[in-house]
């Protein structure tokens, strides 16, 4: 049909649509679209059958693809998932792997969204959920069922930063024929690759250090594509897929992880180092202190040490709360990974719904201060915090 015979609302929609030139261009373009047509039914059959083209984004589109196949890569995977959030990806991929019946194995240290899921979601679903420390391999162990189908960890964990050895949890797991899920946020696949220690699936909060600039919400699960398959699946069921201008924008994100990781780890060795020698303080935890009761196991599981560093305020939760205030270059969020360094106190940020029991289970001690150190001048950060300390 000659487009002058169309009328003027015809054209208005469809006119000009193949005007533009063959490119290439440096930078994948964001296709902002919910809908892609098919050319004819034959076109639309090679979709279901051969999973060729796109059909409608909740089942995927080219962004979602290249940023799924670079994090893949990344962590040394085998195929990706985008999520909507880290917790979507959290949530999909157990609610995925998990039957009424089967047997979960996670530490008590997690973020507080996974917690409240093992807790209060997946008894609903007749899933038995047994806790235990999150650096304790005999708890792990002793907890292990012939029905344990998902051992769910995180390394290092949020906020209190004990490790776990994931390769010993991967072969606990094995032995079971259960999997090993890691949750790689606070490390990134820079530091860490869970997927090469034997872990099966590592799922992430990509609004965190992938993204890196606090400006989206995203989450992402990696591992083997015949494992990926029933959570993709799930995935478009549940609706909890990535759109497309956050993802073109964890794509720029991922481009600068390594540069961005570098800094993190060197302006967070420098803080924890500082802190530690700082009168004020009682405490440090950061795996990158030749100090630290797990710093071996660090070394042998991890090429660098992220940015998270925790420390507790001599002088009791009052006193953390007025270090917390008093910072002037340091950016109060409760969020991590940014180009900002971001402070709070996680008992009343990461706390503030549980009870105190689960505070003190989750290791978020009331006088804790979590930094997560950002990519600013490093003498910066640190008289920021000197003179936030004299508050203490
Ligand atoms: C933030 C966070 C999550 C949740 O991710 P969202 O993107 O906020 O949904 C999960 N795990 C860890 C370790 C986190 O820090």
């Amino acid at each position: 049909m000659k487009p002058e015979v169309l009328g003027f609302a015809t054209r208005a929609i469809l006119a000009g649509r193949n005007a533009a030139r063959q490119a290439t261009p440096a930078v994948t373009p964001l296709v902002s679209t919910s809908l892609f047509t098919f050319e004819d039914t034959e076109d639309l059959l090679r979709f279901y059958q051969a999973d060729e083209g796109y059909l409608y984004l909740r089942y995927g589109g080219p962004n979602q693809d290249v940023v799924a196949a670079k994090l893949a890569s990344l962590e040394g995977a085998e195929a990706g998932l985008l999520f909507a959030s880290g917790m979507a990806a959290i949530t999909t991929t157990l609610l995925a792997l998990l039957e009424p019946g089967d047997h979960v194995i996670a530490a008590h240290q997690l973020y507080p969204g996974t917690h409240n899921f093992l807790a209060h979601v997946a008894p609903k679903l007749q899933v038995e959920v047994t806790r235990v420390q999150a650096d304790s391999l005999s708890q792990a162990e002793q907890s292990l069922k012939p029905y344990t189908k998902v051992l769910f960890w995180e390394s290092p964990t949020n906020p209190s930063l004990y490790l776990a050895d994931l390769a010993a949890l991967a072969e606990l797991a094995h032995s079971v024929g259960a999997l090993l899920v890691v949750d790689n946020t606070f490390a990134t696949p820079y530091n860490q690759r869970p997927l090469e220690l034997g872990a099966d699936l590592v799922v992430h909060s990509a609004t965190k250090y992938l993204a890196g600039h606090s400006a989206l919400l995203a989450g992402a699960c990696v591992g083997k594509a015949d494992l990926l398959e029933p959570i993709a699946k799930f995935a478009r069921t549940l609706g909890g897929t990535l759109g497309s201008f956050e993802t073109w924008l964890l794509e720029l994100g991922l481009k600068t992880l390594h540069v961005r990781m570098d800094r993190h780890n060197a302006n967070a060795q420098k803080v924890a180092e500082f802190l530690s020698a700082h009168p004020k303080v009682e405490y440090v935890h950061y795996p990158g202190l030749s100090s630290d009761p797990q710093h071996k196991l660090a070394r042998q599981q991890m090429t660098g040490y992220s940015g998270m560093v925790s420390f507790a305020v001599k002088g009791g939760p009052e006193a953390a709360t007025r270090v917390v205030d008093a910072a002037r270059v340091i950016t109060r969020g409760a969020s991590l990974g940014a180009v900002e360094s971001l402070i709070n106190q996680p008992a009343i940020t990461l706390g503030f719904s549980l009870s105190e029991a689960e505070r003190r289970l989750l290791a978020i001690p009331p006088n804790l201060i979590r930094l997560s150190v950002g990519l600013e001048e490093v003498e910066d950060l640190l008289a920021d915090l000197d003179q936030a300390l004299q508050q203490a």
